[in-house]
């Protein structure tokens, strides 16, 4: 008999984590998630893409995690017959003023070895692609795709529990206690001992840290992310995926058109700050988060720094046509009636440091036999199940001490 393995989170990473150890023969695997279904925050609330690794730095593990995760997740799909559409994306420059930033895109995705990758220069290109989109010059990544997270994370953990796993839902792991070379985990229900923890919090991550006296920073900066349907009718506006160019100062993707597995077009996600980690409306307030938020000692700088963004995205957040003049900046013909509703946001877990910095690249750390996924945003999704490769061999055994 191996070891016993706990894993904190039913999120995607979670479950390929759990999933990964148990193929590897590592141990007994118990994965415990707060709420009573899998899948029930990022994971679930997500835009659904395949990220093929245009934007990363190279060299960073978002850049690397991305390449291998893209590929496992495709042939997973494969081989459970799961939706995987490869829909293409498209990265639009809008005016002069964006193409040093497309420049660095696409050197960025060369580096990455982002397949298929072309660079489109004028108009009539881009429309060949996408005859509704306005710009002068593009880059398109053919294969970047569309699926189900929430249904790759229950076929994961079909796996788990068909390779002798545990999971329970509902159950919060609220205390952790490292005991030379076992660590006791409590939830209201149960206390169990194990040989080794792995946490995939996601917007927990800084509290389940502090369950084993981590290093409060990073701490987790929650930014909600709010889409809108387009119109069934108007679905014909767009094929595939339709970016702008990110501005490189934020760690987000800005306003974009997205199809799904289904066919049916969301616009979005933009990115306000929430005001409770798992805060997906404006209604949603906890005292206890934002004042945490407003105390952490990088809040000046970051307030400094982003409040020009910060005030336009909370501005179309709350103003609808203030949200449409984003969109329509690369779809002419879009009409402000076409966005027709808004859908379910999803809320970002953003590693944020003292210094009021916000963590770019995937993050772990390692407090005895516990390790901590502490940074997972996007394209922590697509990049799953190599970040569960990578903190397997890198950490959880690697870097444990007694
Ligand atoms: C709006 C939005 C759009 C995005 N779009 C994309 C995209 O298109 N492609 C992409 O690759 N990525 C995308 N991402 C990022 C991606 O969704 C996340 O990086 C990924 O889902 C992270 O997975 P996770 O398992 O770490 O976190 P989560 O899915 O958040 O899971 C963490 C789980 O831990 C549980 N938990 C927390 N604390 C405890 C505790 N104490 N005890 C038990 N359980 C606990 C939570 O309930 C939760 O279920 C997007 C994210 C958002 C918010």
């Amino acid at each position: 008999m191996g070891e016993r393995i706990a894993v904190i989170g039913g999120g995607i990473v979670g479950v390929a984590s759990a999933r990964a150890l148990l193929l590897r023969g590592l141990g007994e695997v118990t994965v415990f998630e707060k709420e009573n279904r899998l899948a029930a925050h990022q994971t679930g609330r997500n835009s659904g893409v395949v990220h093929a690794g245009l934007y990363y730095q190279p060299g960073t593990l978002k850049a690397r995690l991305c390449a291998e995760g893209r590929r496992s997740i495709r042939d997973y799909c494969a081989e459970k017959g799961l939706p995987y559409r490869e829909m293409g994306k498209l990265v639009v420059a809008v005016d002069e003023s964006e193409l040093p930033a497309l420049a660095e895109i696409e050197r960025r995705a060369i580096a990455n070895g982002v397949p298929g990758l072309v660079r489109l220069n004028g108009t009539d290109r881009i429309r060949a692609i996408e005859p509704h989109v306005a710009g002068i010059a593009a880059v398109h990544s053919p294969h970047t795709a569309a699926v189900e997270y929430t249904a790759i994370t229950e076929a994961m953990a079909a796996d788990v529990r068909s390779n002798g796993g545990t999971i329970h839902t509902g159950q919060e792991v609220v205390a952790m206690q490292i005991d030379g070379s076992a660590v006791r985990v409590r939830t209201h229900e149960t206390e169990e001992v194990f040989d080794r923890v792995i946490a995939c919090a996601g917007l927990q991550s800084d509290v389940v840290a502090r369950l084993v006296g981590a290093d409060p920073s990073p701490k987790i900066l929650p930014f909600r992310g709010e889409y809108w349907a387009l119109d069934p009718a108007r679905t014909d506006l767009v094929r595939g995926m339709i970016y702008p160019v990110p501005d490189p100062r934020f760690p987000f993707l800005g306003v974009h058109f997205t199809r799904d597995v289904h066919g049916d077009v969301h616009v979005g996600p933009n990115a306000v700050p929430a005001l409770a980690r798992e805060g997906y409306t404006w209604r949603a307030v906890s005292p206890r988060d934002t004042w945490e938020i407003l105390r952490w000692p990088g809040a000046g700088a970051l307030a400094r720094q982003h409040w020009r963004m910060g005030l336009d995205e909370i501005g179309g957040s709350l103003v609808k046509p203030l949200y449409y003049r984003k969109a329509r900046r690369f779809i002419p013909e879009l009409r402000m009636s076409d966005l027709t509703e808004k859908t379910a946001a999803g809320v970002r877990a953003q590693a944020w440091g003292r210094d009021g910095t916000l963590l770019d690249d995937f993050a772990v750390d390692q407090v005895g036999r516990v390790t901590l996924l502490r940074n997972a945003p996007s394209p922590a999704a697509t990049s799953s199940m190599a970040i569960a490769e990578h903190v397997i061999e890198n950490y959880v055994f690697a870097r444990a001490t007694e």
